[in-house]
């Protein structure tokens, strides 16, 4: 159906298409229900040891897996903590993905935690990172004869340590800024950085002056302090809009990255 008709469109929760529809924002020939498919709500372990979520997981399903919430916990803890009892019965993860609304949840973290995206389509399967997959302000590498089947994230060694925050205005809005952090913490010492700041610009941003700040340090109060110095806001490109200006987005964004390591440095290691 998704091949053969022009203008078709694939329904996972609905929790924004349905509303795109209703507002008449788009007009789909067709709607390629992915719901209930079971092979794209599989949860597994892969062989390589990469947690394994099928696109249309629910955020409940996510949320009260078992294998979600040893292997990635603040996966589990996100899906979790999002919304509402209706959105998490109905909204996938897939997409949160497939969406790439700037503001969503998912992108960030999943960026920080280096997953892969798994794509299927009339040419076969291909694999995406992060950085390939999100293209830009509500759009994905995914072609529209293709759907997105699974993610697919990379088991944690012992010493990740992660962390999430985010600012958001009023307790239902939009996020004006997130900071997604993973430090990776040998013997007090930061052996790998992931920093990701989402919700300030089109698609998750990698902060990689921080992160290369970051990495060989000691894993000590010093460490915020260290990012913010090396947070280059010239990097992030955002604009004033209804919520807040261009400058305090960009200055809730470095907030939210002090926060996230303040809080990491307050974690044991998982080991
Ligand atoms: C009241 C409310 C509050 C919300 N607040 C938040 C929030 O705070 N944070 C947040 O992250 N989200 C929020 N959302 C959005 C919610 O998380 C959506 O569920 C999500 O953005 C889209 O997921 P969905 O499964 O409902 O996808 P749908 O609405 O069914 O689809 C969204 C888009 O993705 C495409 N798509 C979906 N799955 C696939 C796939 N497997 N392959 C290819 N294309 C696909 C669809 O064609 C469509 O273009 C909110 C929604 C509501 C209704």
């Amino acid at each position: 159906m998704l091949v053969d008709t022009d203008g078709a469109a694939v329904l996972a929760g609905g929790q924004t298409l349905i509303n795109v529809l209703k507002l008449n924002l788009a007009a789909p020939t067709a709607l390629v229900d992915i719901h209930r498919l079971p092979e794209l709500r599989i949860i597994k372990p892969a062989e390589d040891g990469a947690l394994v979520i099928g696109a249309a997981a629910t955020y409940a399903q996510v949320a009260a897996d078992p294998i979600v919430s040893s292997a990635q916990p603040s996966v589990a803890a996100m899906a979790a903590g999002l919304v509402d009892r209706q959105v998490r019965n109905r909204g996938t993860i897939g997409g949160n993905c497939c969406l790439n609304d700037p503001t969503n949840n998912f992108p960030p973290l999943l960026a920080a935690l280096d997953a892969r995206f798994r794509i299927a389509g009339p040419a076969g399967e291909r694999v995406l990172d992060a950085a390939d997959f999100f293209t830009g302000t509500m759009s994905t590498a995914l072609t529209p004869d293709e759907i997105l089947i699974a993610i697919e994230i990379p088991p944690l060694p012992g010493n990740a340590r992660i962390a999430h925050r985010h600012l958001q205005i009023g307790a239902d809005s939009w996020a004006v800024a997130r900071a997604a952090v993973r430090l990776d913490i040998d013997a007090g010492i930061v052996t790998s950085a992931r920093l990701v700041a989402g919700a300030v610009q089109n698609s998750p941003v990698r902060l990689h002056d921080i992160e290369t700040t970051l990495t060989g340090r000691t894993a000590d109060a010093s460490l915020p302090l260290a990012a913010l110095e090396a947070f280059d806001d010239t990097r992030i490109v955002t604009v004033d809009d209804v919520h807040c200006s261009a400058a305090y987005r960009k200055q809730m964004c470095k907030i939210q990255v002090r926060r996230a390591l303040e809080e990491i440095l307050a974690q044991g290691s998982r080991s």
